[in-house]
């Protein structure tokens, strides 16, 4: 009642100044980012998208329909092709252009070497715990309506972007597949959008780990948690405390890791958030 009482005040105070909000997700068709195609409705409901073997978010917009591919970092720039059927009839292949986009580089050291080389018995770990992971990322959960609008799950500067080509102790590694927000141990983590809490765990690498769904295949993931105050199966609206950022897993001290998923596809987060100035700094 009180958030929507607030929603309407800032809707109200939106058309007075005549500004309007960002369209958001930003039509960004660059690796690590989201192609946006908006369809218009022709009278035979939510079009199927089908990008890289998998169902392609679909929500509806004024007059039609808006899709959400997310491109994968490691995609080239060139044309990309994906699959679109409407009313179950036949599939038609598009195209779109995937721009250019290059990402810096960042290298670090890690003291304890059992994080950056695992031994036996940790490899056996992380080979356990990778399936849960994969399973997490790859839920698609049929639902039409998604939110699209995030919130910084924790209101600080960002420590170390998304797509970084990451170095540790001199070893190249998969690039930086998420964002690094600044806080101290405890820091409150809140709920960017709505969604329902599919995994949670202490994994190895990422530490204290949430996955929060928020529908057809939009997943945020939440890593290094000191504390989570969560639990699998809980409904959580925007700004509900999913746990306090700590230094679990690897690192190099206390932040938020905020990974956020689109189509089993990790994608820059700052393209869902109307103000992405804190995530500037690099
Ligand atoms: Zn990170």
């Amino acid at each position: 009642m009180k958030r929507a009482l607030l929603f309407c005040l800032a809707m109200a105070f939106l058309s007075l100044s005549g500004t309007s909000l960002a369209d958001l997700p930003r039509n960004m068709p660059v690796p690590g980012g989201v192609k946006v195609i908006d369809l218009p409705d022709e009278g035979n409901g939510r079009p199927e998208l089908r990008y890289r073997d998998r169902d392609v978010l679909v929500i509806p917009r004024e007059g039609g329909y808006r899709a959400l591919l997310g491109v994968p970092l490691s995609t080239s720039p060139g044309e990309q092709s994906y699959r679109l059927r409407r009313d179950g009839g036949g599939w038609e292949t598009r195209h779109f252009q995937v721009e250019p986009k290059e990402y810096a580089e960042s290298r670090i050291t890690i003291a304890d070497e059992r994080m950056v080389t695992p031994d036996e018995e940790a490899l056996e770990r992380i080979g356990r715990e990778r399936p849960r992971i994969r399973r997490a990322l790859a839920t698609h959960s049929d639902q039409d309506d998604v939110p699209i609008r995030f919130q910084l799950p924790v209101k600080n500067r960002q420590t170390s972007a998304f797509g970084l080509q990451r170095y540790i102790n001199d070893q190249r590694r998969n690039p930086h597949s998420g964002v690094d927000i600044a806080g101290a141990t405890g820091t409150p983590i809140h709920a960017p959008a709505p969604g329902k809490v599919i995994e949670t765990g202490h994994f190895y690498f990422n530490g204290k780990t949430v996955f929060l769904d928020h529908g057809q295949g939009l997943i945020s993931m939440f890593a290094h948690m000191d504390e989570i105050s969560v639990e699998t199966g809980d409904t959580l609206e925007t700004d509900d405390l999913v746990g306090k950022v700590g230094m679990t897993g690897r690192v190099t001290g206390p932040h938020l890791h905020w990974s956020v998923s689109l189509g089993n596809t990790m994608v820059n987060p700052r393209y869902f958030l109307e103000d992405e100035s804190p995530l500037d700094v690099e």
